[in-house]
């Protein structure tokens, strides 16, 4: 069975060819810049090879809701050229073949729970700390869209009492994107090199606090059975302890259950998939809507 996956960034879309094991057979990189010039190439690549289905991992916003007029749009992105741009329907119009639309982080969350760290689990939360931060669920099996679909990047949180940093979303400022993203990283920092930060640098202690809000809301919410780091910050290595030893702390041992107490290293993790995540997402949701045909 060969699947095909993209994933869809703001500065590369990652096209591959799989197959319904999650193994990546084929991948090209492509530039993100307008819709149809972009779109053309993608086309271009698949059209040359034999999949049978095709899942996507989209930035977003999306509109995820069948019923909407505007299934299948990015709706308000900053990046314009994309606004209000009918993604879904493009790839309709080109290949006759079941084509899924889900966030990047969502397909990330379903490869993580089909093939990679949280595999064999119904509950599982996928978070990428990079240029944005975002969040995909999975709960009894299912990704959750709801109204539009989560926007967990953008959580108020309690601000740390010795940081004075502004925030740089946008709409909300300090919320945690806005404090933790990757470009949050470089505005604090102020031109130094982030290889060159102390692990005990004060700024991973920012980090890991608001991190640690953010999964102990999430843990608290949607119960979890395993939740997965990802994303370019996530790339600092001694981060992952510093927020599995804040996400206890914070919780103050209220939730009584083994994965918190004793086994914290074990569930919050990072991606099994590696950077795969996303594409093997991709290649996930084209097997089930392959399934579900
Ligand atoms: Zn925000």
């Amino acid at each position: 069975m060969l699947l095909g996956a993209v994933e869809a960034g703001g500065t590369k879309f990652v096209c591959a060819v799989g197959n319904e094991n999650g193994e990546v057979l084929e991948r090209i990189r492509i530039d993100t810049t307008t819709p149809e010039e972009t779109l053309s190439k993608v086309f271009e690549f698949f059209k040359e090879r034999e999949v049978e289905a095709i899942g996507l991992g989209f930035f977003g916003p999306l509109d995820l809701n069948e019923k909407s007029e505007t299934y299948g749009y990015i709706t308000t992105t900053p990046k314009e050229a994309w606004r209000n741009y009918d993604v879904l329907g493009a790839f309709k119009d080109n290949f006759q073949l079941p084509v899924v639309l889900d966030t990047d982080v969502n397909a990330a969350c379903m490869g993580e729970a089909v093939w990679g760290a949280a595999k064999g689990l119904k509950n599982c939360l996928y978070l990428t700390i990079g240029t944005g931060v975002g969040g995909g669920a999975m709960v009894d099996g299912n990704l959750v869209h709801g109204m539009l679909h989560p926007e967990m990047g953008h959580i108020l949180l309690r601000r740390h009492s010795d940081d004075d940093f502004q925030g740089i979303c946008p709409w909300h400022k300090d919320c945690l994107e806005g404090m933790v993203s990757g470009p949050a990283l470089i505005k604090r920092i102020k031109g130094k090199d982030v290889m060159e930060l102390k692990e005990e640098d004060e700024v991973w202690e920012f980090y890991a606090y608001y991190l640690a809000q953010a999964l102990v809301n999430y843990i608290l919410i949607l119960s979890p059975e395993k939740i997965i780091l990802g994303g370019g910050v996530m790339k600092q290595e001694h981060l992952l302890k510093k927020i599995q030893f804040k996400v206890k702390e914070l919780l103050a041992d209220y939730v009584a259950h083994d994965n918190v107490k004793d086994g914290i290293e074990g569930y919050i993790v990072l991606p099994g998939l590696g950077d795969n995540a996303g594409i093997s997402g991709g290649l996930a949701l084209a097997k089930k809507a392959l399934l579900n045909k």
